[in-house]
Formats: C-alpha cells, sequence, structure tokens
C-alpha cells in the first residue's frame, strides 16, 4: 500500500524529521487561504501516489507545468489549482490515462543549494534493509543511478538495532555535508529509518532531501510504500488508505479474497496457488505470449470466487483468450469444473477459454467441461494448455 507525500511527511516529522511547513487543500480557496497563511512564495503539489510529478503535464490542459509548480503570487493560486483539480495528471509512472487530483499541498517554498537522495528499501539478495543514498538527488536520480550506479552509496542495516549512530555519521560525512549541516542531515536518516521498521516499509525515500542556502536541511518530498502483508498491525497506516489511487480491479479482487495483479498482456490467467500462478504465467511467456494478469484464487477455489475472478479478467478489454490452471487439491477438479461451467454461464464469455486441470477426481471434471456444450477447450499439462492460449490469444 502506498501513500500521499503529505501523510509520508507527516510520519517523518513525527519521528523527528525537518520538513516544510505544508497545508492540504481540495478548492483552489482553500489554496487562496493556505497561501495567505504561508506568508512567502509557495510550492503547489498535487498529490498522486506516482512519482515524476515535476515533470509530469496535466493532460488535455495546454498547461507546460506538471504536479509541482512554483507560486510567487495569490493570483496565480487559484487558477494552478483549479486546473490540478480538473486534470488527469499524467507521470512516467501513471501511464497514459493519468490520474485524478483531489488534494493539492500548498508548500513552504525552499531555496534549494543542494537536492540529494536518501531511501530505504529490502535488499532481497541479502535479506536486510539497506539505506541508500546519492549525492545527486532530485527529478533525475532514475537517471543518476542508470547511468552511474556506482554513485548511489549503500549502507545494509540491523532491523534489530536499527540504523546506528556512526551509519548515519559516516553517510553524511561521504554525501559531502558540512559539520553545521552533518547532524541535521543524520537527525534525517534517522527519521526515515525509524519509520522504515517500526511501520514495516517496503519502501520510503525522500527525493529530495534539500541543503538550503542558510545550512537548514529539509525532506523536500517524501514516498512511502509499505509492506501489505504487514499492515494488520498497523491500523493507522491502513487509515491512510486512498481507494481512488488503487487499481480498480485489484480493490475489487481483494474483496473476494483473490490475489490479483494487473500486468500488461492478453492472455487472462486464473490459477490456484501463487506458485503455479507464476509458473503459469512464465510458461505463457515461454510459448510467446503475454500474460494480462497474476491471479491467485487460492487454495479453496469455490463457486463465488472463480465467478467473480472471471468477472474481473472478462471486464478487461485488452483480454483475448483466459487460461484456467488448477490444482485440485484441496478443492476436486469435478467441483472446479462445475463452478467453471456455472461462472461461465453467469459471465458471458467474449474470449476462447483454454481449461487445464489436474488432481482428484481428473476423471470427471475435464469429463464435464468437455460434454458441456460449452466452447471451453480443454489441455493436458502445463505445455499442451500454453500452447492452446497463446494460439487462442492470437
Ligand atoms: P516529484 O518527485 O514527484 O517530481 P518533488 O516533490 O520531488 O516531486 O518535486 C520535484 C522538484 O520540485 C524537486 O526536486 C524540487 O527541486 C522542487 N520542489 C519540490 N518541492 C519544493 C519546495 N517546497 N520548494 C522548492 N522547490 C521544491
Ligand atoms: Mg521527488
Amino acid at each position: 500500500m502506498k501513500i500521499h507525500e503529505y501523510q509520508a511527511k507527516e510520519l517523518l516529522a513525527a519521528a523527528g524529521a525537518a520538513v516544510p511547513r505544508g497545508i492540504v487543500v481540495t478548492s483552489p480557496a482553500a489554496a487562496q487561504q493556505a497561501f495567505d497563511q504561508m506568508g512567502g512564495p509557495v510550492v503547489l503539489k498535487a498529490q498522486v501516489h506516482a512519482g515524476g510529478r515535476g515533470k509530469g503535464r496535466f493532460k488535455d490542459s495546454g498547461k507546460d507545468w506538471g504536479g509541482v509548480k512554483f507560486i510567487r503570487t495569490r493570483e496565480e493560486v487559484g487558477p494552478v489549482v483549479e486546473v490540478m483539480l480538473k486534470y488527469p495528471l499524467v507521470t512516467k509512472q501513471t501511464g497514459e490515462q493519468g490520474q485524478r487530483v483531489s488534494k493539492v499541498l500548498v508548500q513552504e517554498a525552499a531555496d534549494i543549494a543542494r537536492e540529494i537522495y536518501v531511501g530505504m528499501v529490502i535488499d532481497r539478495a541479502i535479506g536486510l534493509p539497506v539505506l541508500m543514498a546519492c549525492a545527486e538527488g532530485g527529478v533525475e536520480i532514475e537517471e543518476v543511478a542508470a547511468r552511474s550506479p556506482e554513485k548511489i552509496l549503500r549502507v545494509p542495516v540491523n532491523p534489530d538495532t536499527g540504523l546506528q549512530p556512526f551509519q548515519a555519521r559516516r553517510l553524511a560525512y561521504d554525501l559531502e555535508f558540512t559539520a553545521e549541516q552533518a547532524p541535521k542531515a543524520e537527525s534525517l536518516m534517522t527519521a526515515l529509518g525509524r519509520v522504515f521498521l517500526e511501520k514495516d516499509c517496503s519502501l520510503a525515500e525522500i527525493n529530495p532531501l534539500v541543503v538550503t542556502p542558510k545550512g537548514d536541511v529539509l525532506a523536500l518530498d517524501a514516498k512511502m510504500t509499505f509492506d501489505d502483508n504487514a499492515l494488520f498491525r498497523h491500523s493507522d497506516i491502513e487509515q491512510l488508505r486512498d481507494e481512488a489511487e488503487e487499481n480498480p480491479d485489484e480493490l475489487r479482487a481483494a474483496r473476494t479474497g483473490l490475489t490479483y495483479i494487473s500486468l500488461t498482456g492478453n492472455i487472462g490467467c486464473l490459477v490456484n496457488g501463487a506458485g503455479l500462478a507464476m509458473s503459469t504465467m512464465d510458461i505463457i511467456k515461454y510459448h510467446g505470449g503475454e500474460p494480462a494478469n497474476f491471479l491467485d484464487v487460492g487454495g479453496g477455489a469455490n463457486k463465488e470466487q472463480v465467478t467473480e475472478a472471471f468477472r474481473i479478467l472478462l471486464a478487461d478489454p485488452r483480454v483475448k483468450a483466459v487460461l484456467v490452471n488448477i490444482f485440485g487439491g484441496i478443492m476436486k477438479c469435478d467441483i472446479i469444473a462445475g463452478a467453471i461451467l456455472a461462472a461461465f454461464k453467469e459471465v458471458g464469455f467474449h474470449a476462447p477459454l483454454v481449461v487445464r486441470l489436474e488432481g482428484t477426481n481428473i476423471e470427471q471434471g475435464p469429463k464435464m467441461l468437455a460434454e458441456s456444450g460449452q466452447n471451453i477447450t480443454t489441455a493436458t499439462g502445463m505445455t499442451d494448455a500454453a500452447k492452446k492460449v497463446v494460439a487462442a490469444a492470437r
């Protein structure tokens, strides 16, 4: 689960980080009031979960600026916020359709002498959180990481003890903060590390962390992603969820107890068990196809779940064929075949359906499908299933 910049900044501030003053608004009038309260230049920041807002553009607005706009005078505030709330914001991370904006952060503008990147992620190769930092932060960090990965400093963090003071000090030194700035930078890194561990983040970043000409060190932007599997112990974080930012199909699936992740291909997959779902996607790709999704209906796979799964898959206009790959372990194959047939009738298929069943009562399941008179192709084995569905999608 992701949260907005203003929410991430509140968490950081609560952990002791210095952040610029800001007020969240939902209308041009409220933005003007906030501007008056700030009493100086502000930056208007569209609140969407996607990154790259600064370089983004508001779709069809005809404006040459994006989701981060520097404002000097009161008169500019209203019209800019109007555009932000009216047109979807398209960034590198939103896809072409863009993302609607319903909140704008009116943030005190900072003078910037330096922009630095700091972020924490889980490094799966070493099985530890890692604090990453780069002296060349800001909107170009992806390019720096791709062009000169050696410029990204990495410090593994022991999750039991957290980021140690000596580690923060060492990083501050390597990032060439002055003696006066270093303690401020260290306290920002410490706050980031603390939030990351306490709230079970999978990613937390401050980009940019800025140094002002006066020597202040501030978190100007913040992004956080939380481990969904740990949300049960963070009701405070769960409350920050913004469903308007989440993929509607993924939300719908979660409510039925399905794990659904939307992808970019054209073959819908309905599988039980995460491991089988992964290998199903692999074998589709191996045979030249592209999965439209990852969908795990779980071990039980009852009729309601299968029906809802079909609805979600077929609501996706890109889906040109569907592969059902189910191992009847907890559920028997004849029960699953019955659920597929019932769902097939209820949902109304516009795409060819290939079904591969294996497991208990395998003699009955495929027979039921074949005898149903419905346009369902049965397959034996993963390879056969993958080949058939790839051909059907073409
Ligand atoms: P994103 O990463 O989504 O593009 P940021 O909040 O990082 O959004 O903003 C992009 C750039 O805009 C920053 O790198 C910084 O240069 C500038 N910026 C952002 N907030 C402020 C601010 N409060 N004052 C001055 N400049 C800002
Ligand atoms: Mg940023």
